[in-house]
């Protein structure tokens, strides 16, 4: 997945339809889905009861994850949501490219610090 936690994004589909927001978490794939917190989308009310720490209880507002197809990344160049595409260099680094003005939107893995063998 080429989301990273800083990017803007903007939400495609559910109640934060059209919201622009930063990535706050990218969470590891799981059972093939890829699940993002999005700042102040999906947010929930959680209930915390009464106890030492917290005497007067309430309620804690909190993101949960949301599926990674439902957003796309804002381009920094073009401004316009759009997905993502990879490049990898000859020396083995790779970047994200904006598939609709195809801007570099920054590496993703550094180049192999040896060359490869044979070849
Ligand atoms: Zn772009």
């Amino acid at each position: 997945m080429l989301i990273r936690s800083g990017d803007t994004v903007e939400v495609r589909t559910g109640n934060a339809k059209g919201t622009r927001a930063k990535v706050l978490q990218v969470l590891p794939e799981k059972n093939g889905r890829r699940r993002i917190v999005v700042e102040g989308v999906n947010r929930v009310y959680r209930h915390i009861r009464r106890s030492q720490k917290n005497p007067q209880g309430g309620r804690l507002s909190k993101e949960m994850p949301i599926d990674a197809s439902n957003v796309l990344v804002v381009c920094t160049a073009c401004g316009r949501p759009s997905r993502l595409g990879a490049k990898v260099a000859a020396d083995g680094g790779k970047s994200r490219v904006c598939k609709k003005c195809g801007a570099d939107l920054g590496a993703v893995r550094r180049p192999r610090a040896t060359k490869r063998a044979g070849a």
